[in-house]
């Protein structure tokens, strides 16, 4: 770095908002705010070079249409879509190890395709896509660089932070002094924002974990996600893009979601490639064809439920996972997150439109309302759903069988689920309608 770009990094800024957060929240939200045309410094102690990297984070994300829809209005949807592999038809079903048909379905299942929720299914637009979350950073990544009014500071600590009514100062450990009018917090689970803010978070560890992993398979999958509930926990196998593979010729590609009660993990973890897809293969069976290990890479994530008791504090709001975690089960930690973005964003765009203080107790109040409903709606829905599914009691079983046999009868059930899960419901934020803040 040249002196001079040394100094000015190092220089005061006062800027309208401060996000504290460079995942994939805090910077989706942070170029919402610049392309809305205000200036905002956002922080993250990682060094970004890493979030590139395919061993960062193994994870791909489900991104619904009402996420999708607000990604294309930021202008960040181009930079995914390359590595987004549309789901045409999503396929759940109930069974044991060793229950599995030839089709991946126990004789009890549900099956959504997009047709099902479109007025005219010939027009159907898929239900979701599927996409890496190293191709979602580097969207981001590339997005913040071309857009003048957001600085990224990474890797950067943050040594003192002071909220006060009259405003927030930041000092970073390379000694730059950061003033904002409001402070986002979007730094994770762990958020230490929130902590320091002496909010308290509800947490439940679900005492399962969630093994994540690219798998190659010899058939194509069509589009078509799977979910098998299986007693220790629900087992997805989701649709990727294809990739080439040393000689250039195109590897159908899965990404696996399988959760597995955290006391049987190390041993899982500790199989080689070959015996780690032969549990695949005999969980799933046989419908893709052979299964491998893509990359040989395989991650675990511990799962627990969190909720923050609320999103806000003098000049300080909370965003994604910082204010909510939830099961991976339906694939909607991200969406809220991107739904908390899309929400903030049009609160704070519209008191500065008023001429209000942007970082005004009213202005997050309104987020707080916004957000906390339908964040606490989808928290239940999840939680329910897990301990529905994971577990093995015959009656409980027998329950969910005939429900899951009932809602494939019944059209109009079908269609309300559908559009929940693709956040297509309730009061929605501007961006995720489509439209710009
Ligand atoms: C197995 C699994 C599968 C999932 N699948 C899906 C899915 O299909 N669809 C979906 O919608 N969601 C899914 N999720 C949830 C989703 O991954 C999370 O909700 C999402 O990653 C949260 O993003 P975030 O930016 O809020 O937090 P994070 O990704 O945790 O980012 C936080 C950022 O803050 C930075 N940070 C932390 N502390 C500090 C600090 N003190 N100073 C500066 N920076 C800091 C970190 O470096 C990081 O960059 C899944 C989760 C799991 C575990």
């Amino acid at each position: 770095m040249a002196q001079g770009e040394a100094a000015s990094k190092t220089a005061a800024r006062d800027v309208e908002v401060l996000v504290v957060g460079g995942g994939m929240v805090g910077l989706t939200f942070a170029v919402a705010l610049a392309e809305a045309g205000l200036e905002v410094v956002a922080v993250d102690h990682q060094d970004p070079a890493l979030f590139r990297e395919e061993a960062f984070d193994g994870r791909s994300s489900a991104i619904a249409r009402g996420s999708q829809q607000a990604l294309e209005v930021l202008g960040l949807w181009p930079g995914m879509l390359p590595a987004a592999a549309p789901i045409l038809d999503i396929r759940i079903s109930d069974g044991r190890l060793g229950t599995l048909r030839r089709g991946g379905a126990s004789a009890l299942h549900l099956h959504f395709a997009s047709g099902d929720v479109a007025a005219d299914p010939a027009a159907a637009r898929p239900l979701g896509h599927i996409v890496e979350n190293t191709a979602i950073r580097r969207a981001c990544l590339d997005r913040v660089r071309a857009l003048k009014a957001l600085d990224l500071r990474a890797p950067a600590q943050l040594a003192e932070v002071t909220r006060r009514q009259g405003g927030v100062e930041a000092r970073l450990a390379d000694g730059a002094l950061i003033k904002a009018r409001l402070l986002v917090a979007a730094d994770g689970r762990r958020s230490a924002q929130r902590e320091a803010a002496g909010i308290k978070a509800m947490e439940i560890d679900y005492g399962q974990t969630g093994i994540v992993a690219t798998v190659a398979h010899s058939r194509p999958h069509h589009g078509v996600a799977h979910e098998h509930f299986l007693p220790s926990g629900p087992f997805a196998l989701l649709p990727m893009t294809d990739a080439p593979d040393e000689s250039g010729k195109p590897v159908h590609r899965s990404s696996l979601v399988w959760t597995e009660k955290r006391r049987l993990i190390p041993a899982m973890m500790a199989l080689d490639d070959a015996a780690f897809a032969a549990e695949l293969q005999r969980r799933f069976g046989d419908s893709l064809g052979r299964l491998s290990l893509w990359g040989g890479r395989r991650w675990s994530y511990p799962l627990s439920l969190l909720h923050a008791e609320r999103y806000i504090d003098t000049r300080l709001a909370l965003i994604g996972d910082a204010a909510h975690g939830i099961h991976p089960i339906a694939g909607q930690g991200l969406n809220l997150g991107l739904r908390d973005v899309a929400a903030l964003a049009e609160c704070i765009v519209d008191a500065r439109r008023l001429g209000l203080d942007i970082g005004d107790a009213t202005v997050l109040e309104r987020y707080q309302r916004w957000r906390r409903f339908d964040n606490m709606a989808l928290i239940a829905a999840t939680d329910s759903l897990n301990r529905l599914f994971s577990n093995d009691l015959p009656p409980l079983r027998l329950l969910r069988d005939l429900g899951l046999a009932a809602v494939d009868r019944v059209p109009p059930l079908k269609r309300f689920f559908m559009r929940h899960a693709m956040g297509l419901v309730g009061d929605l934020p501007r961006l995720v309608k489509g439209e710009s803040l």
